[in-house]
């Protein structure tokens, strides 16, 4: 990998998803037969590398597994999407982040995650991937692995001009107030932006008047994400909150479509800085209107080829 040729860098998460799919889920101490088991890749860091790398972006992602079965698997992963795996490491102290995944015939899920590896990724590792993180266009980070190893990946790219990107998700209650002077962009879904700030975020005003709140705390702007509401942008160079609406479509899946959003708004950022944030966006909402018109995560995102040319 040439270190001074990478659109976006992901510093994040890799969790394996093990799904069971049963007629209901069990009790305590109860054991029942499923009718269909599949393994998923996942994790938000993941995730929106691959819709970036999807879409033509060069790409590494920085993360953590384990030294088992899910991890080689993983690595594998990203190499078949194109992401390179140089910053990606391997650990026999924990095994690779997983999320045990039951489904019911209801669409309700029990899930158990266990991060294991993804929360050893440190200092050292961010020390190791300066070369590359510091002549990258875009950083993307999450909260999937420890924050104060985003923080600092945030706080290392800002420090080279390299564009943030951090989606405050999950959510944690008392992000700390570094976060926001931390990021270009601050991105969020309706449900975190309620956590964030205390206000209900039910309607289009809302977000804007929650974006607004958001911006004050001093990113440079701020994205929520609003589901088949496509999303607000709030910039600080024009503090009036943008609507930027989304195609209607019948989802048959959105899982992850808050991570293919983000991987897409990174692909831009990097790759076509003459738009605009709102058109940006605007393109992201229709590059994740795609992804939730198909099942899974991973598996639902478009590559560039199935996208219409006039979203490049
Ligand atoms: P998830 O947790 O499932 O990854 P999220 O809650 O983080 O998602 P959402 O706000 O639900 O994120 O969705 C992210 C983006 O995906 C939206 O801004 C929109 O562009 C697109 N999207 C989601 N649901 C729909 C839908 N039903 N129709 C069209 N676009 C959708």
């Amino acid at each position: 990998m040439s270190a001074d040729c990478l659109d976006v860098v992901v510093v994040g998460s890799c969790m394996t998803d093990l799904v069971s799919q049963a007629p209901r889920l069990p009790k305590a101490g109860e054991t029942i037969h499923g009718h269909k088991f599949f393994i998923g890749f996942g994790g938000k860091g993941a995730n929106q590398c691959i819709q970036a790398a999807r879409m033509g972006a060069r790409t590494a992602m920085v993360c953590k597994v384990g030294k088992d079965f899910f991890g080689d698997n993983y690595i594998q992963n990203f190499k078949n999407n194109c992401v390179s795996t140089e910053l990606v490491k391997q650990t026999d102290e924990a095994a690779t982040g997983a999320a045990s995944i039951i489904v019911n015939d209801a669409g309700e899920n029990a899930i158990v995650i266990v991060a294991g590896a993804n929360m050893l990724l440190g200092d050292e590792d961010l020390q190791h991937a300066w070369p590359v993180l510091s002549r990258a266009k875009v950083l993307v980070c999450q909260l999937e692995i420890s924050p104060d190893t985003s923080l600092q990946a945030l706080r290392m790219a800002q420090q080279r001009h390299v564009k943030t990107i951090f989606n405050a998700a999950p959510a944690i209650p008392d992000l700390s107030a570094d976060f926001y002077k931390a990021s270009d962009i601050f991105c969020c879904n309706e449900t975190e932006a309620e956590l964030f700030t205390g206000s209900a975020v039910s309607t289009v005003e809302d977000a804007g008047r929650v974006g607004l709140e958001l911006l004050k705390r001093g990113c440079g702007s701020v994205i929520i994400t609003l589901g088949p509401q496509g999303c607000v942008v709030v910039q600080s160079a024009d503090a009036t909150p943008v609507h930027v609406p989304t195609s209607k479509v019948t989802p048959v899946d959105t899982t992850g479509a808050g991570d293919s959003f983000i991987g897409a708004l990174a692909f831009y950022i990097a790759c076509c800085p003459e738009l605009s944030l709102v058109e940006m966006a605007k393109r992201a909402n229709l590059v994740a209107a795609i992804s939730v018109q198909s099942v899974g995560t991973q598996t639902s995102y478009p590559h560039r080829g199935d996208l219409p040319a006039e979203l490049f």
